[in-house]
């Protein structure tokens, strides 16, 4: 989120800086693991659908304008367990799916248990899931799009300052003062992206109320036998909401050669956890657990070897929505916190948003759900 919003500031001539932590990419937020789900029929609500396909047009044009290869097309299969629809993963997500496919006019079908056997041998389905099938789904890289935003916004003027980190912000009559470890800035706005450290950058009380954080894992298994029939175009991006499981799962095929293997995994939302104190590894009873919870009988053809894990943080609010919004009583700070474990595909539109609030104070697309006080 921070990388397309000095990456739109830039765009637009406002001088700009950039300052994070670490060095992004990094492994320690929310935006690394080499892929992201993209996709344009948003079942986590209709209102998202005009920012992914906003974002659609600003990756593609960044892939244009430098070749960079930052999003690829694999189509996206969606399947639910048809009496369970309404229930599980988030509230209606398979319908709120479909309800925005049709209002957008995006492409998609939607696929009997049966169709889905056919087309997609590779899952397991059985006969009382249904599948939505979007042509247009796909795979975002996400350190790619980072690394580039930023590049570009180097080349347009903006200064990048990592590994400084802020240590407190305050805004007066004329503008906002940023303290880092480093120096002391004086600003006319500020953007609040922190990512899942939200609440130890913050010294508002009720944030910690409303923004948690959740350890991930991601898991890549061993396909190299099958490889054809798990890398495109055969084998989609995937989210299946599980019969068995409230929060259901999600992969992706494999796109690093054969012995890159598929990425897959599932959500937990039981276990918070601190991101300076967090545990990083992926154990083996993880790894083991994974594999014959998730993978083996929904994936026979995938085989038990891990050839790699990773562990990432969502933020997550009470709602599973994104926070995109002025902090309280303030109309020079911005807080952007679209995490929830679905934001990327969004960000490059959020950027372009983030960069109209601060500049306009209205932004193009509208964000009146993401605002702070419905909590
Ligand atoms: C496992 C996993 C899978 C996901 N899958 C998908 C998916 O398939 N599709 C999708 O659309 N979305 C997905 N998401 C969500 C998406 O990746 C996140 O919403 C998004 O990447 C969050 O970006 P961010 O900029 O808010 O946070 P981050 O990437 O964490 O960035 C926050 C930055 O702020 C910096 N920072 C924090 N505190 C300070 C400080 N005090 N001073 C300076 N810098 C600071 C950090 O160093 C960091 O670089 C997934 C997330 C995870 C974890």
């Amino acid at each position: 989120m921070g990388s397309s919003s000095v990456y739109q500031l830039a765009l637009r001539g406002i001088k700009t800086l950039g300052i994070d932590q670490f060095s992004p990419p990094h492994t320690l937020g929310s935006t690394h693991g080499d892929t992201r789900i993209t996709r344009k029929g948003i079942g986590e609500g209709v209102q998202y659908t005009p920012l992914s396909l906003r974002s659609y047009q600003i990756i593609e044009a960044i892939e244009k304008d430098t070749k960079a290869d930052l999003l690829q097309i694999t189509g996206g299969l969606i399947i639910c367990s048809a009496p369970d629809s309404r229930a599980r993963h988030t509230q209606a997500f398979f319908q709120n799916t479909v309800d925005a496919a049709k209002k957008y006019n995006i492409k998609h079908d939607i696929l009997s248990a049966q169709d889905v056997q056919k087309k997609f041998p590779q899952f397991n389905i059985s006969n009382d899931e249904v599948g939505y099938y979007e042509y247009d789904a796909g795979i975002m890289r996400p350190e790619r799009i980072v690394e580039r935003q930023l590049a570009l916004a180097r080349n347009l003027g903006a200064d990048i300052h990592t590994n400084e980190k802020l240590i407190d912000f305050s805004e007066t009559a004329g503008g906002v003062t940023v303290k880092t470890d480093k120096n002391t800035y004086q600003c006319q706005n500020l953007v609040l992206s922190v990512g899942p450290w939200l609440v130890k950058t913050v010294s508002e009380k009720t944030f910690d109320a409303i923004f948690k954080i959740y350890r991930q894992v991601l898991y890549w298994f061993d396909v190299s036998a099958a490889y054809q029939d798990f890398s495109p175009p055969a084998f989609p991006i995937f989210i299946w909401e599980l019969k068995s499981d409230q929060n259901g799962m999600y992969g992706f095929p494999a796109v690093d050669g054969p012995d890159g293997g598929f990425k897959i995994a599932f959500e937990q939302y039981d276990k918070t956890c601190d991101p300076d104190t967090v545990n990083r590894e992926v154990s083996k009873d993880e790894i083991e657990s994974m594999f014959k919870n998730y993978v083996a009988s929904n994936f026979p053809k995938a085989n038990s070897t891990c050839v790699k894990s990773a562990t990432c943080l969502y933020t997550v609010t009470p709602d599973g929505a994104f926070v995109i919004d002025w902090m309280p009583g303030s109309k020079r700070v911005v807080l952007c916190s679209p995490c929830s474990g679905h934001g990327f595909k969004h960000s490059p539109a959020i950027g372009e948003c983030i960069a109209d609030l601060v500049t306009t104070g209205e932004s193009r697309i509208d964000l009146s759900s993401f605002k702070l006080d419905r909590f």
